[in-house]
């Protein structure tokens, strides 16, 4: 079950491990562990590959609590579970409570993998408090943000050189590849997920081209106007 805060020894821990991330530029985690005194704290920590997601094994925690999960930074500014670590936390019995930080990134994502279907809360890594209410959303939201930023990101560069029609394309064949990552986590989240996730990844990719983008935009705009 996620709790309805992550305590103050918890945080303390995240933030730093997220500043040696940072600093070193290598992936960081730690053991989630559990005990009635203090609830969720992180353990053991390790340090770039000898704590590759494929071998969380690698993490304990201190006598008098129970090992529940696994923490981890990602070095990059993506607050989404990669592919190989759903595959970790699914297959991994010990793991049922997994939570994720990143580079630059204002939240804790915490999935509940002890539970199907899977519950997402995210945390202000601030306060420690989860978004109330829309939490479920928020996580979606920004996971489908994320998605489509990725896919994005490849071709918004390459668009001082493209024409309006090749450009749209290539944002329907981005949107196309969040929708089957989308279509992932609904099945592991359940239907609505997808709904959330791809809703998501449309807000974030006019966010992206809006921000990025005015330009060719207003361009797009002329010319389609000149040609009716
Ligand atoms: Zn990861």
């Amino acid at each position: 079950m996620l709790p309805g805060r992550l305590s103050e020894e918890f945080l303390a821990k995240v933030r730093e491990l997220l500043h040696k991330a940072a600093e070193e530029e290598v992936e960081y985690g730690a053991a989630i562990c559990f005990s009635e005194e203090k609830g969720l704290f992180l353990g053991e920590a390790c340090r770039g590959d000898e704590c590759g997601i494929e071998s969380p094994d690698m993490v304990g925690c201190p006598p008098g609590s129970t090992r529940v999960g696994f923490f981890h930074v990602h070095t990059d500014p993506h607050l989404v579970w990669s592919e190989s670590d759903f595959e970790t936390f699914l297959t991994t019995e010990w793991i049922k409570i997994a939570c994720l930080a990143a580079l630059g990134q204002e939240h804790i994502l915490c999935s509940d993998f002890g539970e199907y279907p899977v519950r997402s809360g995210l945390y202000i890594l601030a306060s420690g408090e989860r978004e109330e209410g829309r939490d479920l959303l928020m996580a979606f939201s920004r996971i489908g943000s994320a998605i489509s930023g990725y896919h994005l990101s490849w071709f918004v560069k390459e668009w001082d050189n493209e024409e309006p029609a090749d450009m749209m394309w290539e944002l329907l064949l981005s949107l196309e590849q969040a929708a089957d990552t989308c279509n992932s986590l609904a099945d592991l989240f359940g239907e609505e997920a997808f709904r959330y996730c791809f809703l998501g990844a449309l807000h974030g990719a006019f966010k992206e081209i809006l921000k990025e983008r005015s330009t060719p935009l207003e361009e797009l705009k002329k010319k389609l106007e000149e040609e009716s």
